[in-house]
């Protein structure tokens, strides 16, 4: 999706203060996508707001037709004041997550919240006070910041690159580690490429992923192709995100991820833009889609992740907010049921990643919700029917 410049302002949450305290920051009017906006009135969070004739999506099931009470920043509890939204008949999510991003600016957060995004996890992105400059802003964001690479792999050559990325031996793991939780840095990104020289080794991916816990971090491991994927399969990553382009997953390493309890994050929108993008022999979409299917049959959560980027000139463009929509009908095609797609992009990525504060529609927890006109239960292409979100409870899009 491309985005041009709008003359609203998007709403902008200032870290460390109450939500209610929000002012206004950059915005976009996005083609085919609501103008999301804008200044809020202090008042509209003293003040709270009953959508009324919702059916919910509460992050697992539908329910009968309801009603569901902002109160300020939270989902709060039906009570007699306050303004009425009819949801004529709508349905209502959670706010979506991505779980896989990368950010460049306050532009790409504009795009994700235009299409529903209230929580994006960042999978690299560096100096950390850029990282900080995104922050508390909408969508909510969480960073893994600077990534461990090898030397040798292409990341390596990325534009950019800071060199204390990169590692070439396990002993560095636990420093680099240490840096990025000094710096701010929610979970620890590994970069995990085929077996070859200057690559990060297994020691070396086994020595981050326990420096991460021990730090208390979960580790997420960028693993594309068969190879990369076992090796962070076997050192015990919390999360794996891609899937392999050049093979299907074997048995013995999904059976693995089923026994340690490992997430997977498989980005799917980019799998498919990197065949297009480079298409190299012996690498194919089908293998990633088939990947998925074994994943999801054998039990391992799947969640939505798209890795959209807006790097200039990347060979793989996937675009930030429209990809997820894109994401979960990619799923629902792998062998998802809209309900698991559903919780794929809500409750699941929630639960993975520690935020128990959102990801389901449940008096105390965050007002981050999306309400759709058409029923995605039916058609996974309805959650593109958006007619509202709001995000720690801001109309985003009135
Ligand atoms: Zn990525």
């Amino acid at each position: 999706m491309t985005g041009k410049k709008l003359e609203t302002p998007i709403k902008q949450i200032l870290p460390g203060r109450p939500v209610s305290e929000v002012i206004s920051a950059v915005g976009h009017r996005l083609r085919g996508c609501r103008r999301v906006h804008t200044t809020i009135d202090r008042r509209e969070h003293d003040m709270t707001t009953t959508l009324r004739n919702v059916r919910v999506f509460d992050g697992d099931r539908l329910l009968e037709p309801g009603t569901v009470v902002i109160d300020g920043a939270l989902i709060g509890n039906p009570g007699p004041e306050g303004t009425d939204v009819d949801g004529r008949s709508g349905v209502l999510l959670p706010g979506l997550f991505d779980a896989h991003v990368h950010l460049l600016g306050p532009d790409d957060l504009d795009r994700l919240a235009a299409s529903g995004v209230t929580t994006a996890l960042d999978m690299a992105c560096w100096p950390p006070p850029h990282v900080d400059a995104l922050r508390g802003r909408v969508p909510d964001i969480r960073s893994a910041g600077t990534p461990a690479i090898g030397a040798g792999g292409p990341h390596a050559r990325m534009p950019g690159m800071p060199a204390d990325a990169i590692l070439s031996a396990p002993e560095e793991a636990e420093p680099f580690v240490a840096k990025r939780v000094a710096e701010g840095s929610d979970y620890i990104k590994i970069v995990a490429e085929r077996p070859g020289p200057d690559m990060l080794d297994q020691a070396t991916v086994d020595a981050l992923v326990a420096a991460a816990r021990a730090h208390g971090k979960l580790s997420v491991a960028h693993a594309s192709s068969v190879a990369a994927y076992r090796t962070a399969v076997q050192a015990g990553v919390d999360v794996v995100t891609h899937v392999p382009l050049d093979g299907v997953l074997d048995d013995e390493t999904v059976a693995r991820m089923v026994a340690e309890g490992q997430v997977a994050v498989p980005t799917l929108s980019m799998m498919e833009a990197t065949v297009r993008g480079r298409g190299r022999p012996g690498e194919a979409y089908e293998n990633a889609r088939d990947s998925v299917a074994a994943l999801h049959a054998a039990g391992v959560p799947v969640l939505a992740g798209t890795d959209a980027n807006s790097a200039p000139g990347s060979p793989s463009p996937v675009s930030h907010g429209d990809s997820l929509h894109h994401e979960l009908a990619l799923l629902v095609e792998a062998g998802l049921s809209t309900v698991e797609a559903l919780r794929s992009a809500t409750s699941l990525p929630a639960r993975c990643f520690g935020l128990g504060d959102r990801g389901s529609i449940t008096p105390g927890l965050r007002a981050d919700l999306v309400l759709v006109t058409g029923d995605p239960l039916a058609d996974i292409a309805a959650t593109r029917s958006i007619e509202r979100i709001w995000c720690a409870g801001v109309d985003v899009t009135r």
